[in-house]
């Protein structure tokens, strides 16, 4: 790994009530205080972003939201604006989460908006692509997943994207307990820099992260921090949980 920062980034998706939030992210900020070499960033229910900001400020734990709208404001219900976002304490933004593409429709192009509205307010994106498992089985994983960087990416020059996080998350292997190897993770994320080097430069191909998310935990992440293209993860159950979320973020089992 040049010399990028690493980023392990927790996915707490539609789980806990604030007070239960609370509770974890004190843990958490108290259990990764001496943490100097990664950046660490939770994400939790919109409803607990305000309370939790206010606990983990000034403490090396970032705030980070799992959806966006594109829109500044307006009538659309049930939707949240990056200028929301900001003003609850967020720094990053989750986009594309397969888990939205799934249940809700979210399509590339949609993605797309939301990468160039999280940039534009100051949000750094985490960019989530993958292939599913019947994808993988019909060797269509690098088709794929060149369409969704592509459409993803499109209309962006270079320096824009300097903040930019690509997370690859195999479908198959979230929430599975299936991870995929270290080699299979890093075939991909070499894939993924390549893409980069060729359609915006050889300079941010070196700097860009790109995370792997799919079921880590505490017994896998030394493995994958191993390999040269993976920057971190992007980690959802063991994420919910602070001493097994700061094994991870420490690389240790
Ligand atoms: C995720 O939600 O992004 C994720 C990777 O989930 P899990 O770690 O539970 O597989």
């Amino acid at each position: 790994m040049e010399n990028r920062r690493p980023l392990i980034a927790g996915n707490w998706k539609m789980y806990k009530t604030c007070s239960e939030a609370l509770e974890t992210a004190g843990k958490l900020k108290d259990l990764v205080k001496d943490v100097t070499d990664a950046d660490v960033m939770i994400a939790p229910p919109f409803t607990a972003l305000s309370a939790v900001s206010d606990v983990v400020k000034g403490s090396c734990v970032s705030l980070g939201a799992q959806n966006l709208f594109w829109e500044n404001e307006g009538a659309y219900t049930g939707e949240i604006s990056a200028a929301m976002l900001l003003s609850a304490g967020c720094r990053y933004a989750i986009i594309g989460h397969s888990e939205r593409r799934q249940h809700f429709g979210e399509t590339d192009e949609a993605v797309n908006k939301k990468i160039k509205t999280a940039i534009s307010s100051d949000l750094i994106p985490i960019f989530c692509l993958g292939e599913t498992e019947a994808e993988r089985e019909s060797k269509d994983t690098f088709s794929v997943l060149d369409k969704q960087v592509t459409n993803g990416l499109k209309g962006f020059v270079t320096d824009e994207l300097e903040t930019l996080v690509i997370a690859y998350e195999p479908v198959w292997a979230i929430g599975t307990g299936k991870t995929a190897t270290s080699g299979q993770a890093q075939e991909v994320h070499a894939f993924l820099r390549s893409w980069i080097e060729k359609n915006l430069g050889n300079m941010l191909a070196k700097s860009i992260r790109i995370v792997y998310g799919g079921s880590v935990k505490p017994g896998n992440i030394a493995e994958l921090m191993n390999m040269p293209d993976v920057d971190g993860a992007l980690v959802g159950g063991a994420s919910l949980d602070a001493e097994i979320f700061s094994k991870i973020v420490r690389f240790d089992k």
